[in-house]
């Protein structure tokens, strides 16, 4: 065993022992919503915390991916992180609380360890992140039909240059409907394979939070996840469809809007920008 194997097991197996502990005598719907609940806030809130730095220091400024409308004020920082945090309480608090019947159901293994093997638990989330993806593609393209956009996507709109507390800044109708994506395909798996843990599904959310997050936070930084990983919607797929109200439907992956052509104008766009970019190199 080299060190690297040695450390993953031991801390994988510190954390199955805290597992345990954490659901040992206790009511295990209660301590998954608990879990899923707390959990989310911390990350949610936790992962958009860098940007609020970035947004104070000048020298990342270049990084911004819309240099002349400035959305991403104090004023609107707060107004969304009042709405996020209500919308978490009102809204997604009471689907939280059916999500364990739900998994039960479906055969989701909850308080049991030892945990899945790690190279297991990444083929999942890959499925459930390409599974999301397509959901998403098809009912985001659905919300911009005219009144589903008036009636519920609009709000989400309402930043034309998001930050990324903006992620879930959306109508409680979209929530539920975008939501589905991110809990359909753990359930499915869940149902077909009878193989799939609690951990596992919580690690898929925590991912995904960050992706939507970084899709939303305005700035293209080299370390962004788009510049190291091919085919990677990030920030500067997403923030174009801010901008612009139509193409780049999708979220974690570009292939979706590729294949069915919602990218032509972004790749216009794109070319029209290198170009001026070039002339204002030339000059
Ligand atoms: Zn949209
Ligand atoms: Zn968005």
């Amino acid at each position: 065993m080299n060190s690297t194997t040695t450390f993953l097991s031991s801390t994988s197996s510190y954390i199955e022992t805290q597992w345990q502990a954490m659901f040992e005598g206790r009511n295990e719907a209660l301590v998954t919503l608990a879990l899923l609940f707390i959990s989310h806030e911390i990350i949610y809130f936790a992962r958009c915390i860098p940007y609020l730095i970035a947004d104070q220091i000048p020298s990342l400024q270049k990084y911004k991916i819309q240099q002349k409308t400035i959305q991403n004020t104090a004023e609107n920082q707060w107004k969304v992180f009042r709405y996020v945090l209500l919308s978490h309480f009102v809204f997604e608090l009471p689907m939280i609380v059916g999500f364990h019947p739900v998994a039960v159901y479906f055969g989701m293994a909850i308080s049991s360890v030892p945990f899945p093997p790690l190279s297991k638990m990444a083929f999942q989330i890959f499925l459930f992140f390409v599974f999301e993806d397509f959901f998403h593609y098809w009912a985001h393209r659905g919300l911009h039909y005219g009144p589903f956009y008036k009636h519920i996507h609009k709000l989400h709109h309402e930043w034309s240059a998001p930050f990324g507390l903006a992620a879930e800044y959306a109508h409680p109708i979209e929530v539920m409907i975008l939501g589905t994506g991110t809990i359909a395909g753990p359930l499915m798996w869940c149902y077909a394979t009878g193989d799939l843990h609690l951990i596992t599904t919580l690690t898929w959310m925590t991912l995904r939070l960050f992706q939507a997050v970084e899709a939303h936070s305005g700035y293209d930084f080299p370390w962004s996840t788009h510049n190291w990983l091919p085919g990677w919607s990030g920030a500067e797929h997403h923030d174009y469809h801010h901008m612009a109200f139509t193409n780049n439907f999708s979220t974690s992956f570009r292939w979706w809007d590729h294949i069915f052509g919602t990218n032509k104008k972004y790749i216009k766009y794109k070319e029209r920008k290198a170009a001026e970019a070039k002339a204002k190199k030339a000059l």
